[in-house]
């Protein structure tokens, strides 16, 4: 069977030697060791500054709003985002009582059109929650001066972007704040877990606390909190994988490549601007028809090869978020779309042999 992914597992060795550090030390979580020692690795790695940890990618994103002052707690919120990703983009706002307001999607890069942005603000928006998707960049720019025009703020989902450069920096650089997740499946992983990066360090030392139960001392408890720690076999998992970071890039840079190279002329592929620095963390498909794509689908299958439609559906239509207008772009892409197996040590020869067949 070859999987449309597969969790990256670090030199079994290593692991061991940083557990053996947690036994002797005993200290499991808040704020270990280790979780300090992977956030100033993260940030020297990724070039960017004020990074938190967290439990998960979902959790990241629960904490940017609320540190950010986005909350549905006191009064109407809304928020724009986008319905081309995966659920808890939305599902993350709607828990936190804000309500996700769709814009539909560039047809070419499938990242939230800036277009739709201005006419979905009403009184009650608050912020903007674009998403990075498959690790393409948004058009940062554009929704950068629409947020400061409304005074809006944004946070981007950059749950793919882990590593992602965009004119020569970091693409989490962007908005008030960025998310990532580092679950398993992810390009970057600590089994589950999860990091957000804050343009300013404020908002950093506010989500800090709020992480923690809003704790600040042993008898003093400043704002309101939740548990979004990340503990230290996470950050264990983490260091071990980011050491091999550049092997794993390689190894998949090499599986997008040959996917690119066999299926580019046939099929459309996700547009992505000139100065982006790609992390090759997926590689999706636009089908020509949504019959195309379940039909290749089941005959890949049949062969072992695994293929996901992702990200269907299109979130407008999923009933837990109340009735939406339907977004047609995000709709169409979400109903042809297919992603291929990516990761290190895929077989993309036999992929490509019996994929080829049927188109
Ligand atoms: C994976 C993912 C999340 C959720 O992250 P978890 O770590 O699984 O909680 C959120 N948004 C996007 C776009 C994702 O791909």
């Amino acid at each position: 069977m070859i999987p449309v992914t597969k969790p990256y597992l670090p030199n079994r060795e290593k692991l061991n030697r940083y557990i053996d550090g947690i036994y002797e030390r005993a200290w499991l979580t808040n704020n270990g060791e280790l979780v300090q020692e992977l956030t100033k690795r993260l940030e020297a790695y990724l070039g960017v500054e004020n990074l938190l940890l967290v439990a998960n990618g979902t959790l990241a994103l629960q904490i940017a709003y609320r540190a950010l002052g986005i909350s549905g707690r006191d009064e109407p919120t809304e928020a724009i985002t986008t319905p081309f990703t995966f659920v808890a983009t939305a599902s993350s706002l709607k828990w936190e009582g804000v309500i996700p307001v769709f814009a539909d999607i560039d047809p070419n890069t499938w990242c939230l059109n800036p277009a739709n942005i201005e006419p979905a603000i009403t009184p009650n928006t608050r912020a903007i929650v674009p998403v990075h998707v498959f690790g393409n960049a948004c058009d940062v720019e554009a929704i950068g001066s629409i947020a400061q025009k409304h005074h809006l703020k944004v946070i981007y989902d950059a749950s793919h972007a882990f590593g992602v450069n965009y004119k020569g920096e970091s693409l989490l650089k962007h908005g008030d704040a960025a998310t990532l997740s580092f679950h398993a499946t992810k390009l970057f992983h600590t089994g589950e877990g999860g990091a957000i990066v804050f343009k300013r360090k404020e908002d950093l030392e506010r989500a800090k606390k709020m992480i923690n139960f809003g704790i600040t001392g042993p008898e003093t408890i400043e704002e309101l909190g939740i548990n979004a720690k990340m503990n230290e076999l996470q950050a264990a998992m983490g260091l071990c994988v980011l050491d091999e970071m550049e092997e794993n890039l390689k190894a998949r840079a090499a599986v997008w490549h040959r996917y690119e190279q066999a299926l580019s002329q046939n099929l459309q592929l996700q547009a992505k601007p000139k100065e982006l620095d790609y992390n090759y963390a997926y590689f999706p498909i636009v089908f020509e028809s949504e019959e195309q794509a379940v039909r290749i689908i089941e005959l890949l299958k049949e062969h072992g090869v695994l293929t996901r439609r992702y990200f269907y559906p299109s979130l407008e239509s999923v009933e837990s978020f109340g009735k939406k207008p339907i977004q047609p772009i995000s709709k169409d892409i979400a109903s042809r779309i297919v992603c291929m197996p990516i990761y290190s040590g895929c077989d993309v020869k036999y992929v490509l042999s019996k994929t080829k067949r049927y188109l």
